[in-house]
């Protein structure tokens, strides 16, 4: 297995699905490989830094999008023939994080 399948197969490797065969020889070349190594570890990383910020988007959900889906989903909150709200800025969005 060369570095480059390495990084192909990082992702399954990462989500628990590599098969038994593959897993062996993937492991194999980790074991001999300072640069798949340190690659593996910024990757898993990275994708734990990216689901933890997915989850925290999710978490909030704007109340402008939230009316935006409601809208294209014609459910009736529009009414006098108002254009589709726009994405206005609106007081109590202000991000609290330090
Ligand atoms: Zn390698």
């Amino acid at each position: 297995m060369t570095c480059r399948e390495v990084t192909d197969f990082l992702l399954d490797y990462l989500e628990g699905e590599l098969s038994g065969e593959v897993l062996r020889v993937f492991e194999a070349h980790l074991a001999g490989c300072e640069a798949c190594v340190a690659y593996l570890a910024s990757y898993r990383r990275a994708v734990r830094l990216g689901a933890s910020a997915f989850r925290d988007e999710a978490g909030k959900a704007p109340p402008e999008l939230v009316e935006a889906i409601l809208a294209a989903k014609g459910g009736g909150s529009i009414r006098d023939g108002a254009p589709a709200p726009r994405a206005e800025p609106k007081s109590g969005a202000s991000p609290s994080r330090a």
